[in-house]
């Protein structure tokens, strides 16, 4: 199978072939402005070091300071935090936020740390990297295995050295250190307005409309709970160790309670247990993968049943997945679009940190649903304008608007 980042850079093309991009800005976009790679000593609770890789890949800042998430995974990897800047860059265009794009990650099983080594890990992750961070370079923020209480930390050892307050440094923080209201479900949120458009345009109903959702983590677990607020039926859940399906419908907040319990999902009462693979192929409306990437490839993508997927996760369906999809007539929100609520959310983050004036949840709510349906409607028409799938207009809206800061910086 391909890489995260050899399909990112096959999206990249299909939209440059579209937009007839001229060949030199094309060839600027294959590549990262630059990856810092650093090796991270982390005096384990035992007394013994222990080093671990890190990364942050800092792709392209024509249109505004590097953004983008902080992976802890034990299959994070160069090619990964490439692929992920790479798409944060568009997805920040997408949305027409003034930013970037970067991401980076440790090479680490955060399960298998305690409390004070993750604490550790995350302040020497800060102390190999701060020089390339802050408010006006690159801000980092929560991704898979992150949460506001690592980005704390983060904050605190970026401020101990630097010597000054930076809160827009970083985002996704615990609202008393300036975090948002509405930041912790903010890219569910996002992806909830883009599936209400798209359900328009399919015709569907929440009361009769089921879903599957893969990965119940800040995304997934957050869209359970919004979707089944809106009267969506959820049918199927999962997480890495495997899913639940009932058909009647599964009540997110009570699999949240097992998720957190000894338990875990598969203790819900009367759920037929299923494999993150079979719940990609169940007979739903609509499937939302909220995991990892490359998850629907080209050996599943005929077996996908769904008529809508709403991609929560990023690089979640491979180029050739795609092709299938298409040909099948699913609609897929991808994920530069679908996803991009956290990132704006972060946007408005930082732009009260910087004027030290904070927002109620309502307002935060508002300017986020005005940014999301503008993007849908933007890119709907590139799908039309074009007669591509969405994917394809998305990439064609954010190429068109990166390649334009680059073309006026002189690029
Ligand atoms: P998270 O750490 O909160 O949750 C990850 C979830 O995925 C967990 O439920 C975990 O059990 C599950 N998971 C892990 N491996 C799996 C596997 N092999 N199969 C199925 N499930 C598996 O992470 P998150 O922030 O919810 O991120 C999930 C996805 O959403 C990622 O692709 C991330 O890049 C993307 N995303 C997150 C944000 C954000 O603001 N958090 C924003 C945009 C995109």
């Amino acid at each position: 199978m391909s890489t995260a980042f050899e399909n990112a850079r096959q999206q990249l093309a299909a939209a440059a072939r579209v937009l007839k991009l001229d060949s030199q800005l094309h060839s600027q976009l294959e590549y990262p402005d630059r990856v810092i790679k650093v090796a991270i000593p982390l005096r384990r609770d035992d007394g013994r070091i222990e080093v671990f890789e890190g990364f942050r890949s800092q792709y392209n800042n024509a249109r505004g300071p590097y953004k983008g998430g902080i992976r802890y995974h034990p299959a994070v990897n160069e090619d990964e935090v490439k692929a992920l800047s790479f798409w944060m860059a568009m997805k920040c265009a997408v949305v027409g936020l003034p930013l970037g794009g970067g991401k980076g990650g440790i090479i680490v099983d955060p399960k298998k740390l305690s409390v004070a080594e993750l604490e550790r890990l995350s302040r020497g992750y800060i102390r190999s990297l701060y020089k390339y961070l802050g408010p006006d370079q690159d801000i980092p923020a929560p991704d898979v295995y992150t949460t506001p209480q690592v980005m704390a930390w983060m904050l605190d050892e970026y401020e101990t050295i630097t010597g000054h307050h930076a809160p827009g440094m970083i985002t996704g923080k615990p609202l008393s250190l300036g975090g948002s209201a509405g930041r912790s479900f903010s890219t569910a949120q996002g992806g909830v307005y883009v599936l209400t458009e798209a359900a328009k345009k399919l015709g569907f109903e929440p009361a009769k409309t089921t879903v599957a959702i893969q990965g119940f983590g800040n995304a997934g677990a957050h869209m359970a709970k919004l979707l089944a607020h809106l009267g969506y039926i959820i049918v199927a859940l999962s997480d890495s160790q495997g899913g639940i399906y009932i058909p009647a419908g599964i009540d997110p907040l009570e699999a949240e309670r097992l998720k957190n319990s000894e338990q875990g999902l598969a203790g819900y009462a009367g759920s037929k247990k299923i494999t993150n693979e079979e719940l990609l192929a169940l007979p739903v409306d609509i499937l939302v993968p909220a995991a990892l990437e490359n998850q629907i490839t080209a050996a599943n993508a005929d077996a996908v049943k769904a008529k809508l997927i709403v991609e929560l996760a990023n690089g979640p369906t491979t180029p050739e997945a795609d092709a299938v999809l298409f040909k099948k007539g699913i609609v897929v929100a991808p994920d530069i679009l679908a996803n991009a609520g956290g990132v704006t959310v972060s946007y408005f983050e930082q732009a009260q940190n910087a004027s030290n004036y904070y927002w109620s949840e309502a307002e935060v709510l508002e300017k986020l649903k005005k940014i999301m349906v503008e993007a849908f409607d933007s890119v709907w028409e590139k799908k039309e304008k074009y007669a591509v799938d969405l994917r394809t207009a998305a990439f064609v809206l954010a190429v068109e608007r990166v390649a334009e800061a680059m073309k006026a910086r002189g690029n």
